[in-house]
């Protein structure tokens, strides 16, 4: 099968993802999937931080199976009984005091744009800047290619939605020259996904808040890969001891089915009136569903507990294959289940092919760090499986 897929797809897809990984996989159970041939790949990936539950978890499906049976999508116009209870969850469980839904991650940061914009706008302040981080990532719209700090994202796009600069993460004294009388937000990601998993400086946090409580402005948190248990609390912003005033979810929100989330203060929230922002597929039934049954299989199998507990193993027992092989383990950083392994230039792709070639799931980010996400349920013989397939890697292939 793989032949003919690759075949349509060179043929009728947009090539935005070039030559991809050769193989088509068919389904999945846990942290296996399976490919048309019958070969097991273990997900330490985990659609890049998106299946939370991993694959095929039977109370997911059930969950969204009995959605399927009932009701799909209704529209905005009336009132949604899985979006309302799916926005108490979310209210409940962090620091946030409303919510609205909407399909993706960068879908959610738009959300969070718009919201600070008319956050001043309806106060009659004339505050419209957002300033965001170098080597951020927050999305492929307009508006997040603006936010997001990588020249090669941006340059095709130019002119890029006004409004937007970027600065140097963990400097403070950066900040505050960027602040100006028209500063509207400051928008970062607590780790730094995309580029390679790079945990931002706590004290730089902390001050940070500090620093836009100060001035009045708003500290909006892009915790579309942090979110929903990937490091060990449900955002990453608890682990920072911070509250941001607006902070957006997506990736693992729905283990797969498409959802995304705008998360705030109801003070911030109330700006948005009737009219001013909206969406036709966000936070439909089934989506809401999708999330409801994450919020609750989380509870129930007490996964934070678990990113966190099999996050600081994997990082030990990836601590110990550094100082085996210290030519070419460069670092091992993240937190809970977000992990990046920064390895030396001149191996790291052909560490990456490797692990795939003995079926090890993971994404290279940068052409430099091994980032792996895997299902927050993930048990310690798994982890085990990858540091021995890393360690063989390192060994024989490399
Ligand atoms: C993946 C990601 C996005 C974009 O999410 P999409 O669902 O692809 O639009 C935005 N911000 C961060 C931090 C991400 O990791």
């Amino acid at each position: 099968m793989l032949d003919e897929i690759k075949a349509l797809d060179k043929e009728y897809y947009m090539n935005t993802f070039g030559e991809r990984l050769p193989v088509v996989f068919t389904h999945g159970k846990g942290m296996k999937l399976y490919d048309d041939n019958g070969d097991v790949y273990y997900d330490f990936l985990g659609g890049i931080a998106v299946n939370a539950l991993g694959h095929s978890h039977p109370v997911f499906t059930d969950a969204i199976k009995n959605q399927v049976d009932k009701l799909l999508h209704t529209s905005s116009l009336y009132y949604i009984e899985n979006q309302a209870r799916l926005a108490e969850k979310l209210v409940k469980s962090t620091c946030a005091e409303k919510v609205f839904f909407c399909n993706s991650g960068a879908e959610a940061n738009e959300g969070a744009f718009k919201l600070a914009k008319i956050y001043f706008y309806k106060k009659g302040i004339d505050r419209y800047e957002i300033i965001s981080l170098d080597h951020s990532f927050h999305g492929r719209t307009l508006a997040t290619v603006a936010a997001t700090g990588q020249p090669h994202y941006q340059a095709p796009y130019k002119p890029l939605t006004p409004g937007f600069k970027q600065i140097a993460p963990n400097d403070f004294n950066a900040v505050v020259d960027a602040v100006t009388d028209k500063t509207a937000a400051v928008m970062v990601e607590l780790i730094q996904g995309e580029s390679g998993v790079h945990p931002m400086d706590i004290e730089y946090a902390k001050k940070l808040r500090e620093f836009c409580t100060q001035k009045g402005i708003l500290l909006i948190v892009d915790e579309v890969q942090t979110g929903m248990g990937r490091t060990g609390k449900l955002f990453a912003h608890e682990l920072y001891g911070i509250e941001p005033d607006i902070f957006t979810s997506a990736k693992a929100l729905g283990n797969g089915v498409p959802i995304g989330a705008v998360c705030a203060k109801a003070e911030v929230a109330s700006a948005f009136e009737p009219g001013d922002h909206g969406t036709t597929f966000g936070g439909n039934p089934l989506a809401t569903a999708a999330g409801l049954a994450v919020f609750d299989i989380i509870e129930s199998e007490n996964l934070l507990d678990n990113a966190d507990k099999m996050g600081k193993l994997f990082r030990l027992k990836l601590s110990d294959i550094m100082a085996k092989y210290p030519d070419k383990v460069v670092a091992v950083r993240g937190e809970g289940l977000l992990i990046g392994i920064e390895l030396k230039p001149e191996i790291a792709k052909s560490v990456f092919i490797s692990l795939h070639n003995r079926k090890m799931l993971t994404s290279l980010c940068k052409g430099l760090t091994i980032r792996v996400a895997p299902p927050l349920n993930i048990t310690e013989s798994e982890i085990d499986l990858f540091i021995d397939t890393l360690d063989t890697v390192l060994k024989e292939d490399i």
